[in-house]
């Protein structure tokens, strides 16, 4: 099942996506895609229902009909940092020994096609495809081997981040990771049922049409079930909670010579199974 938020900012609707492509409004059924709508009750609620019974929404998602994050009122936005080896080898910093969580604000998170803005003052804004996980069940110390009863689902993330504000401005990474417009998600919520190899997901992003970022998650150091199970040592985990779980290389500080996003750019990313973005990239007012 695809989940999906459509409408205009602010006041999207829940929707899921049909077999033909097209949206179904869920408005009628649940609030939002988020929260208590996500708990595996939630889901398998949902698994009942017939598309084709749900009213159909006009236009064609991400191109007349605008489609919001795929997850409504995010309580946590969790990133862990340097999980794929070949990106910390192109970051200049070692293999970490455990996961390296930190946090982007939940004012960053827009949809798959907004524009993404960068900040002012900023010199180095920066694109990182990831695979986002996102949380049903909630819990904390979950041990690894039950993990994955408490995932929802996947979703295609782009950790837009500032190198310099997360560098060089002093304390942590957050600072470079937040900025409005830094968490495009979605384009929708694929529920752990059609993802049948989380291990084996292509993922790629493109900068005007160029391939900067090709990966797997198959490369991943720190797999999704230690991610969960890891993060909820720390706090606990809430329904639509979501994970983002690092990025492979190819990222703007790696090419040679570095490469920025200073706006007028057109960048392009997808994970298999789970759908794409594209965002133009514009200066911040
Ligand atoms: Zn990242």
């Amino acid at each position: 099942m695809k989940l999906l938020r459509y409408g205009a900012p602010g006041t999207e609707k829940p929707g899921l996506l049909d077999a033909a492509g097209r949206v179904r409004d869920l408005s009628a059924v649940i609030a939002d895609i988020g929260g208590d709508a996500l708990r595996p009750e939630g889901i398998a609620a949902l698994q009942k229902l017939d598309p084709e019974s749900l009213p159909l929404v006009d236009g064609t998602p991400q191109e007349d009909l605008r489609l919001g994050a795929c997850v409504g009122n995010i309580g946590k936005y969790i990133c862990i940092g340097l999980n794929y080896a070949d990106h910390a080898e192109e970051a200049g910093m070692p293999i970490p020994e455990e996961p390296i969580i930190f946090n982007k604000w939940t004012s960053a998170v827009c949809g798959p096609n907004d524009p993404i803005q960068v900040p002012r003052g900023s010199v180095k804004t920066d694109w990182e495809v990831e695979l986002g996980v996102v949380i049903g069940k909630p819990g904390v110390y979950i041990d690894e081997a039950n993990a994955m009863d408490h995932v929802a689902g996947f979703c295609v993330i782009n950790d837009v981040s500032e190198r310099d504000f997360q560098l060089n401005r002093a304390g942590t990474w957050d600072k470079g990771k937040g900025c409005d417009t830094f968490g495009p998600t979605g384009p929708w919520l694929v529920t752990k049922d059609e993802v049948a190899d989380m291990d084996a997901l292509e993922m790629w992003l493109d900068v005007d049409g160029e391939r900067m970022q090709s990966g797997s998650t198959a490369t991943l150091i720190f797999r999704i079930p230690h991610i969960v199970s890891y993060c909820s040592q720390f706090m606990s985990l809430q329904s639509g909670d979501v994970i983002s779980t690092g990025t492979p290389p190819g990222v703007g500080m790696g090419q040679k010579p570095p490469r920025y996003l200073h706006g007028g750019e057109t960048v392009t990313l997808g994970i298999s199974g789970l759908g794409e973005q594209k965002s133009r990239v514009q200066k911040a007012l």
